[in-house]
């Protein structure tokens, strides 16, 4: 569309190369970054040293690195225990339709499990289905 080699924003920062296709022209738009090379949009790594801490902005990620969004189905990947139920939840539970909240302790997965009810869980205890 005729802009090649204008980019906006005018001062190209310190910007991570795009992790598809290594582009290093990657610009910074609506707190993404993108490659007008390939197309690709992400979420740049926050960065520490600004210190702002952004209010709903927040990326969870899973066990293994996955960003999580709500909706989501994702698997158990240890086994946890639960208060007032002998068993626990085993290790490979699936868990459908999961809700990001900012849940206290650390908590950040809002959902229901078979069995057990409603029931709060830690992105580092499940990986993405
Ligand atoms: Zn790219």
């Amino acid at each position: 569309m005729g802009w090649e080699g204008a980019y906006p924003g005018g001062v190209i920062e310190n910007l991570p190369p795009c992790p598809q296709c290594s582009s290093e022209y990657t610009y910074e738009m609506n707190n993404l970054v993108v490659c007008p090379e390939c197309g690709h949009e992400w979420v740049p790594a926050a960065d520490s040293g600004t210190g702002a801490d952004e209010a709903g902005e927040r990326v969870i990620k899973d066990a293994v690195g996955n960003v999580l969004s709500d909706g989501d189905t994702v698997t158990v990947v240890k086994a946890l225990k639960v208060k007032g139920n002998p068993s626990g939840i085993k290790a490979g539970t699936k868990v459908r339709n999961i809700r990001l909240v900012d849940g206290v302790d650390g908590h950040d997965i809002d959902c229901r499990i078979d069995g057990f009810g409603a029931m709060q869980l830690k992105s580092s205890v499940v990986k993405k289905a």
